[in-house]
C-alpha cells in the first residue's frame, strides 16, 4: 500500500469523472516543508504562524519572521503559501503576551481579537509577510473571523503596511486574502464576507466545537464531539455556495479535510481545496482518484 502510494506522487488530484481540487498541506513551521514537498503538496493550506512566536523568547521581530516567511515561500518554489496570521490565546499561550487569565479562554481574547487590539505586534507580523510575499506565492488568512467590520478594519491596516512599504522602497507583490470560517458567526454571514475577500478556510476544529458547544479540549466530551454532526455539515455546504457565488474559492484546512470517510462529500459539495497534514496527502489523493461523481 505504502509503495502505490508512493507512486501517486506527480499525479493530480481528479476523480473518475474529471473533478479536481487542491491538495495542500497544513504545517507549524520551516522544519515542515521538507515533508510537504516529499509527499507533494499542491501548496500550504495553513502555515500556523503562532509557532514562531510559541518558540520565541519575547515577540519574534520583522526580521525574523520576513526570514521564516520567506525561507517557506523559496523553497515551496512558487507554489502557494497560505500564512495565518496568529492565532495566540486560548489553547495557544505565550509568556510575554501577558494575557490574563480567562474563565473561557476559548471564547475570550485570542487571535484576531488580540491583532486589532494590539495593532502593533499585527503590523510587524503583516510586514514580514508582505516583505516576503516578493519571494514566492504568498497569501494571508485571518482567524477566528465574526464580522465585516473586522475584516474592514484588517484591510485597512494592510493598507498603513504597503505604504510603509512603499515609503520604504522594499518590494511586495499583490496577495490573496482570506479568512478562516470557524465560528458559527462567520458561517451565517458568509454571503456578505465573500465580498470582501478572494477565500475561504474552513476551521473545522473551532466550528464544531463552537457549534457543538463542546469544548475541543476536554477528553470527558469526546464520546459526543461529533465531528460529523449534520449541523456542521450543513454549515459546510452553505459556506461553499456563498463563497462560490461572490467568485471566493473554499477549502477545509481543520482536521475534518481529512476524513476519508467524507472525501467524496467534500467533492460533492464543491469544494476547491483541502489542506491536510503532510502525512496525508497521498492519501487522500487515493481516495479522490477512486471517486466517480457520475454514479449515483
Ligand atoms: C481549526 O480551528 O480548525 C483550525 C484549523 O485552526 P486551529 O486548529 O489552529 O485552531
Ligand atoms: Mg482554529
Amino acid at each position: 500500500k505504502k509503495r502505490l502510494l508512493q507512486e501517486l506522487k506527480g499525479k493530480e488530484n481528479i476523480t473518475k469523472d474529471g473533478t479536481k481540487i487542491n491538495l495542500y498541506a497544513n504545517i507549524g513551521g520551516v522544519s515542515d516543508v521538507a515533508n510537504v514537498l516529499a509527499n507533494d503538496a499542491g501548496g500550504i493550506g495553513l502555515f500556523r504562524s503562532e509557532f514562531l512566536y510559541l518558540e520565541s523568547e519575547d515577540y519574534p521581530t520583522e526580521e525574523a519572521q520576513f526570514a521564516a516567511y520567506k525561507t517557506v515561500a523559496e523553497n515551496m518554489a512558487g507554489k502557494k503559501v497560505i500564512i495565518r496570521t496568529l492565532d495566540i490565546g486560548a489553547d495557544k499561550q505565550v509568556g510575554y503576551f501577558d494575557l490574563e487569565k480567562e474563565e473561557n479562554p476559548a471564547m475570550g481574547y485570542r487571535a484576531i481579537r488580540i491583532c486589532l487590539d494590539r495593532t502593533e505586534i499585527f503590523k510587524t507580523q503583516l510586514r514580514a509577510i508582505y516583505r516576503a510575499s516578493y519571494y514566492g506565492t504568498i497569501a494571508i488568512m485571518f482567524p477566528m473571523i465574526i464580522s465585516v467590520n473586522e475584516v474592514k478594519k484588517i484591510k485597512e491596516i494592510i493598507a498603513e503596511v504597503k505604504a510603509g512599504l512603499d515609503a520604504d522602497g522594499i518590494p511586495y507583490k499583490d496577495v490573496e486574502l482570506g479568512i478562516m470560517i470557524e465560528t458559527p458567526a462567520a458561517v451565517m454571514i458568509s454571503d456578505l464576507l465573500a465580498k470582501e475577500v478572494d477565500f475561504f478556510s474552513i476551521g473545522t476544529n473551532d466550528l464544531t466545537q463552537y457549534t457543538l458547544a463542546i469544548d475541543r479540549q476536554n477528553p470527558k466530551l469526546d464520546n459526543i464531539y461529533d465531528s460529523h454532526h449534520e449541523a456542521v455539515l450543513r454549515m459546510l455546504k452553505m459556506v461553499v455556495d456563498n463563497g462560490h457565488k461572490e467568485g471566493c474559492w473554499v477549502g477545509i484546512c481543520g482536521e475534518l479535510g481529512a476524513d476519508e470517510t467524507l472525501t467524496e462529500t467534500f467533492l460533492r459539495m464543491g469544494f476547491d481545496e483541502l489542506s491536510v497534514s503532510p502525512s496525508m496527502i497521498l492519501r487522500i489523493r487515493d481516495k479522490i482518484r477512486n471517486t466517480d461523481l457520475s454514479v449515483k
